[in-house]
C-alpha cells in the first residue's frame, strides 16, 4: 500500500504528536507540559510502574497493599452513615469476603448492583476494621460466568499531568507503538550492546511487558530492555559532545606563547616552588596554545591544590602575545581575593590587573570598562559582571572560569563570545574544585580536554573531621577557646537555613552575638551576603592579617577563600548540606602547615543519608573519593552542576540509577565512530531535540 510505504520511508519517531488520533491542540498543550512533542518523546516516556491485571486472584490470596483483579458476587449492600456516608458492598468468592467501599454513589447505582450480581474489580487492597476492602475499585459487571481475563500483558501506569488519564496514555502509546512496529526503524546500537533487544523490541517490552516479566526489575528500571534504552540515550549525549569538540577544533584561535624569560622570572619570584603537577598542567596548556585552534580544557584540582597558580601561568602566555585574559569567578569576595593573589604572583612583572563586579560604584565601573576596551587592562577579574554588554575587550585571547560548577555553560559562552572574530576565538580554561568522577567526566565532558592537579602542595596535613550533635555546643565552644589561645584562627559557618539569604544572614548575626558573649576574650568578625562589598572585604582582610581570631560566616566563603592560618572550622547544620559543598567549605582549612580540624555540627536524629554523608567526610579528605561516594549515594547532580540539571534533559536515563552504564559508553562511541559513522547524526537526532553544542556556538 502506498500510504504505509510512505510511513516506512520517514522516521515515525520524528512525527509530531498531533499526528496521532485524538491529539488536538488541547491535549497537545498538556503533553507539552511534560516536554512531549514528538512520537519519540512519547515512546521514551516510560511507565512509572506496572499493574498486574493479567490474572484474577482469589480473595484469600490478597494481601493489603497489592493491586489485584478479583471476580466475586455481591452478597449484601449496606449504607453506612456517619461522618462520611459510604456504600459498603460485600463481595464474596469461594475463598472469602471483601468489602467494596464507595464514598461517591447514586441511588440508581445501588439498584444497579443487587445481590447476586457478578463483578470483576480491580483496585488496591487495604485492610480496614479488621477486614479486606477495596475503595473505589474499577469494576465491571460480568454477564456470563466466564473467568477469562482480557489483558495479556502487565498494565503500565504513566507519569502524568492534570487532565491526561491513564486511558489516554494507553491509547496514545498504542498508536505510537503501532507506528514504529509498522516501520523499519533502524537500530543504531551495536548488537553487542543491546542485550538482545532492538529499539523497537525494547519499547514494546517497556510499554507492554509480558505477564511473566520481572516486575521488581522493571519498576527499579534495571530490566535489560530499559537499560538498553538508557544506554542508547547516554551514547547519544556522549556522541553529541564529541561532535561539538570536533567542531571547535575547526575554528581558529590566536597562537599564544610565553616568553621564556618572563616565565622564568615569574617562577623565581613566587612565594613557593610550583608542584610537579602544576608544572605539568601548565605544559599541557602551553602545548594547546601553540596549535592555533581554541583550547577548551577542564582543569580539575581538589580544593587547595593550587589552581590559581596554573591560571596565572596561562595568563602570561596571553600577555606575552599582547592578548587580554578574562577570569570569571562566582563571588565578589573571590574576585577581590584573586586580584590580590595575582598582584602578588606577578609582583615583579608589572602587569595591569583590574577587578570588576556589579556592585561597584558607577564611576569606578566606567573607568574599568575603559581600561578593558583600550587593552590597558591585561588581566580582567570579575563576577558575572564580565558578561554585561557594556564590557568590551580590545583583544581577548584567554577566558578562565574559576569554580565552573557555579556557572552555566551559557555564561561561559557569553564571555567567550567577547573575543573578536578577527583575532580568532579565545582559548578557554575551565577550573573546578568539585572533583568529577572519572567515568562521569569522560561521558559528560567529552567536549573538553582534561587536566588534573593530582598533587597537593607539600606539608599539607589532613584535616581531622568529627561530627557532633548540637547538644555538644558547650564542648565545641571550649574547643574553640583552647584553639584560639594557641594562636590559630577559626571559622564558624552558619549554613543556609532555607532558600533565603536574608534569613541565613540573620541567623549568622544571632550566632555572632551569642559567640561574642560566650567568647568575650577574642576578636570575632562576621561576614554574610547582606554586607556591602567593602565591608566584607575589610573583615576578610582583618581575618587574613590575623587581627580577628574567629570569623562567623555564611557560605559566602564557600569557594576560593584562602587564609592559611585558619585551621579550625565549625559547620552548623552540616546534615543539610551536600557532600560536595561540605568538602568545598572544609577546604578553607588545611591550607597551612599546621594540623587542621573540622567539626560538623548536626541536629539529631540523622537520616540514613545524612549519616552516610557525614561518615564519608570523617573518613576522607580526598575530593575524588568523596565524589565517587556521592555519585553512589545520590547521582551526579552536584558534579555536573547545571550541565545535568538544566542543560541535559534526559528522557529515560536516570544517573543515580544508571551510572553503571557510563563505563561502556566511551568504548561504544569509538566502535560506532569507526564502524558506522553514518549512524551518528541520526542517533543524536533521535534522542536530542536540538543538537547540543555545549562547547561551540
Ligand atoms: P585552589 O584554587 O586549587 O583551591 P589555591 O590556588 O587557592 O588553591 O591555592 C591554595 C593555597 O596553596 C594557597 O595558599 C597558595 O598560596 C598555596 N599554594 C599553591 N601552590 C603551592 C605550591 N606549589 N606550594 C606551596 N603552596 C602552594
Ligand atoms: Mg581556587
Amino acid at each position: 500500500m502506498i500510504t504505509s510505504m510512505a510511513t516506512k520511508n520517514h522516521d515515525p519517531l520524528a512525527l509530531p504528536l498531533t499526528h496521532l488520533k485524538g491529539v488536538g491542540t488541547q491535549l497537545a498543550a498538556k503533553l507539552e507540559r511534560l516536554s512531549l512533542y514528538t512520537v519519540s518523546d512519547l515512546l521514551f516516556h516510560l511507565p512509572r510502574c506496572y499493574q498486574d491485571r493479567t490474572r484474577t486472584y482469589a480473595i484469600a490470596e490478597l494481601v493489603p497493599g497489592m493491586f489485584a483483579t478479583i471476580e466475586a458476587e455481591v452478597v449484601k449492600q449496606q449504607l453506612v452513615l456517619g461522618k462520611r456516608r459510604r456504600l459498603e458492598i460485600e463481595l464474596a468468592d469461594r475463598s472469602g469476603y471483601l468489602y467494596m467501599s464507595l464514598f461517591h454513589f447514586s441511588t440508581p447505582l445501588r439498584q444497579h448492583l443487587p445481590t447476586g450480581t457478578r463483578l470483576r474489580c480491580f483496585g488496591e487492597v487495604s485492610f480496614f476494621a479488621n477486614r479486606l476492602q477495596m475503595v473505589h475499585p474499577e469494576y465491571e459487571k460480568m454477564t456470563a460466568p466466564t473467568p477469562e481475563t482480557v489483558v495479556q500483558t502487565l498494565t503500565p501506569v504513566y507519569p502524568s499531568t492534570e487532565g491526561i488519564s491513564q486511558k489516554t496514555w494507553h491509547n496514545l502509546m498504542a498508536q505510537a507503538l503501532k507506528l514504529v512496529n509498522d516501520s523499519l526503524l533502524m537500530d543504531y546500537l551495536p548488537a553487542t550492546a543491546s542485550s538482545g533487544y532492538t529499539l523497537v523490541d525494547a519499547l514494546n517490552y517497556c510499554h507492554h511487558p509480558p505477564q511473566n516479566a520481572d516486575l521488581a526489575l522493571l519498576e527499579a528500571g534495571s530490566h535489560p530492555a530499559q537499560q538498553r534504552l538508557s544506554l542508547e540515550e547516554l551514547l547519544a549525549h556522549h556522541l553529541s559532545l564529541r561532535l561539538a569538540k570536533q567542531q571547535i577544533k575547526t575554528l581558529v584561535a590566536p597562537v599564544l606563547q610565553c616568553d621564556p624569560a618572563i616565565l622564568e622570572k615569574f617562577y623565581q619570584h613566587l612565594p613557593f616552588t610550583p608542584t610537579q603537577a602544576q608544572l605539568r598542567v601548565l605544559q599541557e596548556i602551553f602545548a594547546d596554545f601553540k596549535l592555533g585552534i581554541p583550547m577548551l580544557r577542564l582543569l580539575q584540582g581538589d580544593v587547595g591544590s593550587g589552581k590559581t597558580l596554573v591560571a596565572a601561568g596561562s595568563m602570561l602566555a596571553a600577555i606575552s602575545q599582547g592578548y587580554q585574559t578574562a577570569l570569571m569567578v562566582p563571588t565578589e569576595l573571590l574576585a577581590t581575593q584573586h586580584g590580590l593573589t595575582l598582584a602578588r604572583y606577578f609582583s615583579v612583572l608589572s602587569i595591569n590587573i583590574v577587578v570588576l563586579h556589579s556592585r561597584m560604584p558607577a564611576k569606578q565601573k566606567q573607568a574599568v570598562y575603559q581600561q578593558i576596551k583600550t587593552g590597558d587592562a591585561q588581566v580582567v577579574i570579575g563576577t558575572h559582571a564580565l558578561i554585561q554588554e557594556a564590557v568590551e575587550f580590545q583583544q581577548l585571547g584567554l577566558v578562565i572560569i574559576d569554580e565552573q560548577h557555579r556557572f552555566g555553560v551559557k555564561q561561559r559562552l557569553q564571555l567567550q563570545a567577547k573575543s573578536a572574530q578577527a583575532v580568532g576565538y579565545a582559548h578557554q580554561l575551565i577550573m573546578t574544585a568539585t572533583p568529577i568522577p572519572r567515568t562521569l567526566a569522560m561521558t559528560f565532558y567529552a567536549d573538553l580536554d582534561y587536566s588534573v592537579l593530582d598533587e597537593l602542595p607539600p606539608h599539607r596535613k589532613p584535616i581531622t573531621t568529627v561530627a557532633l550533635a548540637n547538644s555538644r555546643r558547650n564542648d565545641i565552644i571550649a574547643k574553640v577557646r583552647e584553639f584560639i589561645a594557641s594562636k590559630q584562627q577559626a571559622y564558624w559557618i552558619c549554613t543556609l537555613i532555607d532558600e533565603s539569604e536574608l534569613l541565613t544572614s540573620q541567623a549568622a548575626i544571632a550566632t555572632y552575638d551569642l559567640l561574642q558573649t560566650q567568647l568575650p576574650e577574642f576578636k570575632i568578625g562576621l561576614v554574610h551576603g547582606q554586607l556591602k562589598t567593602i565591608e566584607k572585604q575589610a573583615i576578610m582582610d582583618a581575618f587574613k592579617s590575623g587581627e580577628l581570631h574567629l570569623l562567623v560566616a555564611t557560605t559566602v566563603i564557600e569557594v576560593g577563600v584562602d587564609v592559611p592560618n585558619a585551621s579550625l572550622m565549625i559547620i552548623e547544620n552540616a546534615e543539610r548540606l551536600g557532600l560536595a559543598q561540605l568538602h568545598q567549605l572544609r577546604g578553607r582549612v588545611g591550607r597551612g602547615t599546621q594540623a587542621s580540624h573540622c567539626i560538623l555540627m548536626y541536629r539529631a536524629p540523622l537520616s540514613w543519608h545524612a549519616k552516610a554523608r557525614l561518615d564519608i567526610l570523617r573518613k576522607t579528605c580526598d575530593g575524588f573519593k568523596i565524589a565517587e561516594h556521592d555519585l553512589k549515594l545520590r547521582g551526579s547532580g552536584e558534579f555536573l552542576g547545571t550541565r545535568q540539571s538544566g542543560e541535559l534533559n534526559f528522557k529515560v536515563l536516570q544517573l543515580t540509577r544508571d551510572h553503571g552504564l557510563m563505563a561502556r559508553v566511551t568504548e561504544l562511541a569509538e566502535q560506532l565512530l569507526k564502524d558506522h559513522p553514518e549512524f551518528i547524526a541520526p542517533l543524536i537526532a533521535r534522542w536530542l531535540k536540538e543538537k547540543v553544542q555545549y562547547s561551540a556556538v
